[in-house]
């Protein structure tokens, strides 16, 4: 359905769950995929194996996209390796669920680093190098939580607002050199990230979505390759909702 040949994808987060469903959909679309982890070596091999007739379009990287300097370095590197970039997807992210007044700090530093400040790391490089060839497309991954707040989720959502509200002054930064910028907001998604929920909290989530199930990995990767291609030039700032009626 898409046509990414020659084009390069940076995916961070993209050895597992949604962002392994993003890959594999890139590198169905002819791209270049450059995929992020930041420490499941197993999990990482084992996608690069299931994808080995294609093992010359596929490279991944180790690094935690919450350390800056981390961050920098990699860019260092693939701008030697690769010279260019034309999509990034702001995918890394995790969980630390916990009532706000039970909240450590440590859980609240570590969503925040990850989700919000591994967004600002990532597209604060990414965009010098697209600036160069005046193009590119950036898609943040957040979530319905962002806009609607799950009890538990102080950290969650306001790291998945906030790439929300980074978007939206980023778009205005970027524009005059066709770069675009957007979130897509998945609501529950059968990812290993949400497997620790009690079976009669799944039950009890399904219920209040309106197509009574939880979204696949692909359906996600589908609207990300929306924003990415080049015919979405005018949609910028925006933000989409794939979570089964359950919108933010
Ligand atoms: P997942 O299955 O837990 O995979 C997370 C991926 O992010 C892994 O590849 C992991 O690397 C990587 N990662 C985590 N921390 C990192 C760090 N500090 N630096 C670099 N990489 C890091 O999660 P998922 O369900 O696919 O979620 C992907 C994104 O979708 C997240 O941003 C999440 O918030 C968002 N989302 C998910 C859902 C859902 O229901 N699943 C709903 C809404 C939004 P390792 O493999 O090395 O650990």
């Amino acid at each position: 359905m898409y046509n990414f040949k020659d084009q390069k994808v940076i995916i961070t987060g993209g050895t597992r769950g949604i962002g392994a469903s993003i890959a594999r959909a890139f590198i169905d679309a002819g791209a270049t995929v450059i995929a992020t982890y930041s420490g499941n070596d197993e999990a990482a091999s084992s996608f690069k194996a299931s994808l080995n007739e294609h093992a010359n379009r596929l490279h991944l990287r180790k690094f935690n996209v919450a350390k800056f300097d981390d961050v920098e370095r990699f860019f260092e590197t693939y701008e030697k390796e690769f010279g260019e970039v034309q999509i990034l997807i702001n995918n890394a992210g995790i969980r630390r669920d916990q009532i706000i007044a039970a909240m450590e700090e440590l859980e609240w530093d570590q969503v925040l680093d990850t989700n919000l400040k591994g967004t600002f790391n990532m597209t604060h490089f990414a965009v010098k190098l697209m600036a160069q060839k005046r193009y590119g497309r950036i898609v943040n991954m957040s979530s319905v939580g962002g806009k609607l707040g799950l009890s538990g989720q102080a950290n969650y959502a306001a790291s998945k607002a906030g790439q929300i509200a980074m978007s939206l002054s980023v778009a205005k930064e970027v524009a005059k050199r066709n770069i675009t910028i957007n979130n897509v907001c998945p609501g529950f998604i059968e990812t290993d990230l949400i497997s620790d929920l009690p079976e009669d909290q799944v039950k009890e989530y399904k219920s209040q979505v309106p197509m009574k199930r939880f979204g696949k990995p692909e359906e996600v990767a589908h609207a990300v390759m929306f924003f990415a291609t080049r015919e979405s030039s005018y949609i910028t700032g925006a933000t989409l909702d794939i979570a089964g009626g359950l919108n933010g």
